[in-house]
């Protein structure tokens, strides 16, 4: 029953998700993605963001070759491909995926064939090898991915890159975003590209069918904010640049938003009653600018608080 509104109730709040790539499923009116172009805001001399259609990408640049965060979407691959040679006049030659969805992977292949070393957590692998399925209200499915699309080098905890005078911090955070999520510090830039750990624009997604989790999502923002200062500038997985302070307080809406729902759900409430208090009221007018609309957000984390197999696991 809950999770048949569920569904119901998510589809307005995927547009932009959906339209992006999948608007042929759902009616929806899909965006011309050979209209978009990429644009970029420079962060250090050697160190810039990609802002296409899908994952903000960041690009570190220099003799040492290219390291990319994030692929963008598969039918943008060839224009990144373009972009990508425009920025840098090395080959772009390391690829670190956040987590394996299909708008920050999907130009994996491309850039794997132009002999780009991939580098992801162990999970990422194990997702792209096989059909994926999100459900973002509707589901979304992305077909396994071309062996030359494919991370060749894994890591289960993290792992650090050392290039163009610039040391990269990659660090694995379990069950937050989706079950394959990293966040990357680029030390000497002090920039953190976050993946869809965070996304600027508004209220988290967080793809349970897929490992993630609310309570994974608050302690990544805790690891990765310990890493940043006030002079931190933050790639968000969409939405645009901010400082530590919008992560902070980001970080503090959810942590919030979630005792006041664990609160009701452990008094027995009905998703109806829990909507009613509206446990997101002082933070709508900042974050609800998104594609996760503040009813489904609220729907979400009250079904992965209400699981019966977590009743022994909640905390605060
Ligand atoms: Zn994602």
């Amino acid at each position: 029953m809950i999770r048949a509104r569920f569904r119901v109730a998510m589809l307005p709040a995927v547009v932009f998700l959906v339209s992006v790539a999948y608007a042929p499923m759902t009616g929806a009116q899909a965006p011309d993605l050979s209209k978009i172009e990429y644009r970029s805001e420079k962060l250090a001399d050697n160190l810039q963001a990609l802002f296409g259609g899908g994952g903000n990408i960041a690009v570190l640049t220099g003799p040492d070759g290219a390291l990319v965060i994030d692929s963008d979407l598969v039918e943008l691959s060839a224009k990144l491909r373009g972009v990508l040679a425009q920025v840098s006049d090395q080959p772009a030659r390391f690829l670190v995926n956040t987590h394996f969805h299909f708008d920050h992977a999907g130009g994996n292949t491309t850039l794997g064939r132009g002999g780009t070393v991939i580098v992801a957590h162990d999970n990422v692998r194990k997702h792209l090898l096989t059909r994926q399925v999100v459900n973002v209200g509707v589901e979304i499915a992305t077909e396994p991915t071309a062996r030359e699309g494919l991370p060749v080098v894994t890591f289960a905890e993290g792992v650090r890159f050392h290039l163009n005078g610039e040391d990269v911090v990659v660090t694995h955070v379990a069950n937050a975003h989706t079950d394959s999520d990293a966040f990357v510090f680029f030390q000497k830039a002090n920039v953190l590209h976050t993946g869809d750990l965070f996304m600027s624009l508004g209220y988290p997604f967080v793809d349970a069918g897929n490992g993630g989790s609310l309570d994974g999502v608050i302690a990544a923002h805790e690891k990765a904010l310990a890493m940043c200062n006030d002079a931190t500038r933050i790639i968000p997985g969409h939405g645009a640049i901010v400082g530590k302070a919008d992560l902070q307080a980001y970080h503090d809406m959810l942590v919030v938003t979630r005792k006041r729902i664990g609160d009701l759900v452990r008094k027995g409430r009905s998703l109806e009653q829990v909507l009613a208090a509206a446990p997101t009221r002082e933070y709508d007018a900042r974050w609800d600018q998104g594609f996760v609309k503040p009813e489904v957000f609220v729907q979400r984390i009250f079904i992965e608080l209400g699981k019966p197999a977590k009743a022994g696991a909640k905390k605060g």
